[in-house]
């Protein structure tokens, strides 16, 4: 393809993208294909000549876009939103283009300056203090496995990545029975062991961890010869929304010189608005704490914030440094690669610096305050319904509810013809052993009316 076709085909491609946008109302939100469909319509094998793009073009309309589910949708409250504003579309397409590979400093000293600057404008954004330094990294399950290894070397006095974990002291982490699964993961890959997380039981409206299970947990470990290497709380879970007393762990986490983690990878970017930030009270004891722009704050995926307190933990725990990878004649830069666990890395910053200007931050708090009191409203206007039963309460935007007395088979079966219908799309959850609906706003273009439409879809088919 020549560069100039290139740019005929792109102008051809950002008109798509705004039709499709402009009209995605009227697509079903989830994929509504069965499993095999798509597969069925690709060649199993590579094509031996070339197809001009016109061809390829209408195929992605013909096979790949009824097989997608839209993400974008103004009424996917299902999971947790993931956003693409178009401002960040637009900063994306241009790395694409450039597609520099931002390991080093050197690499591209632009990306790396920039990341440093963006993730001080989150920061101040969140309202955290100076102290932290951060770094994008891939995901947040990228920057918990991180701070884990950090854990587990600052635990092992260093001497866990040299001498492998077989004849050490076994290491515990602790964390609330309401974290992501992102966390088992990081503790397998990390060689902890699941039967070294604790999980402490949890209570309260924001169902909190138990300060004192917490303490009791710590102590008999210490009793019995372990090592409390970590503590992984949680600002916003990804079940019902728990939070975490973060003031209580953090003290408990400072008597017994603990490693502390906080996963905000959904909730974190409510705390842009100051309302909010009584949800994460003490975070900024947290030696380690990830949000996900990519999730409610409209970066394009892929995006996680990283902050640390004390970056050079995270750095003696990942840093390698062969000789092909140094930057001789340039003292003191920063080369990210030495705080994540991939060598490449994508330029990231870009699209936050076009996020956060184009929208300004006044504009992207506006658009979280309408998410939270626009599905409130749907809460109370759902409870009002004598058959209708909400089982948490709102947390942010995230709330739980089922019919009245539906058995776990009916509301699973509830959730599916929802998602049939195509309207709205909502996910499960259990909460204590019961089966429940979750709803969660956060598109970046929703409007109130969309709230409507759910509670009309919702209402509707549940009586039917
Ligand atoms: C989404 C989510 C994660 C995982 O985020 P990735 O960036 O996909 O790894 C972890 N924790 C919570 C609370 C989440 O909501």
């Amino acid at each position: 393809m020549s560069w100039d076709d290139f740019a005929k085909n792109a102008k051809d491609a950002a008109d798509w993208g705004a039709t499709y946008h402009k009209t995605i109302r009227d697509r079903p939100v989830r994929a509504q294909t069965s499993p095999g469909d798509i597969a069925a319509q690709l060649d199993t094998t590579p094509p031996e000549d070339g197809t001009e793009l016109a061809a390829i073009m209408a195929d992605f309309e013909r096979i790949v876009m009824p097989g997608i589910t839209h993400w974008q949708h103004p009424r996917f409250f299902a999971y947790f939103n993931s956003n693409a504003a178009p401002a960040s579309v637009l900063a994306e397409f241009l790395t694409a283009i450039i597609a520099p590979q931002c390991m080093l400093w050197q690499t591209s000293p632009a990306a790396t300056e920039m990341e440093t600057r963006m993730m001080d404008w989150l920061r101040h954004g969140l309202g955290l203090p100076d102290a932290y330094q951060g770094v994008i990294q891939d995901s947040a399950s990228s920057a918990t496995l991180a701070a884990v290894l950090t854990m587990r070397e600052r635990a092992l006095n260093w001497t866990g990545n040299i001498e492998g974990l077989s004849g050490q002291p076994t290491l515990r982490i602790y964390c609330s029975d309401q974290v992501h699964s992102s966390i088992d993961r990081a503790i397998w890959v990390a060689g902890i062991g699941q039967d070294n997380l604790v999980k402490i039981r949890t209570t309260g409206d924001l169902r909190h961890m138990d300060p004192l299970d917490l303490e009791a947990a710590i102590a008999e470990d210490k009793q019995a010869g372990r090592i409390p290497a970590g503590i992984i709380a949680a600002t916003g879970a990804t079940g019902m929304g728990a939070c975490d007393d973060l003031q209580s762990v953090a003290a408990v986490a400072k008597e017994h010189g603990i490693y502390t983690h906080l996963d905000a990878a959904w909730a974190g970017t409510a705390m842009i608005c100051p309302e909010f930030r009584t949800l994460w009270e003490g975070a900024d004891q947290f030696d380690s704490i990830v949000f996900n722009p990519h999730k409610w704050l409209g970066a394009q995926f892929d995006c996680a914030a990283h902050f640390l307190r004390d970056p050079d933990q995270l750095r003696q725990t990942l840093a390698i440094r062969p000789e092909y990878l140094k930057t001789h004649g340039a003292q003191d830069v920063t080369d990210y690669s030495e705080w994540s666990i991939p060598l490449g890395r994508r330029f990231r910053a870009l699209k936050l610096w076009f996020l956060m200007r184009h929208y300004g931050m006044e504009g992207l708090r506006a658009r979280i305050r309408n998410h939270v009191t626009w599905s409130q409203a749907l809460c109370d206007r759902l409870s009002a319904e004598p058959d209708f039963e909400i089982v948490t309460p709102p947390i942010l935007s995230l709330w739980t509810f089922k019919v009245a007395g539906a058995s776990d088979d009916d509301t699973q079966r509830l959730v599916d013809a929802i998602n049939d219908d195509g309207r709205i799309y909502l996910t499960q959850t259990l909460v204590d052993g019961q089966k429940v609906i979750r709803f969660t706003a956060g598109q970046f273009d929703c409007e109130e009316r969309d709230f409507d439409t759910a509670f009309d879809t919702i209402t509707e088919i549940a009586r039917r």
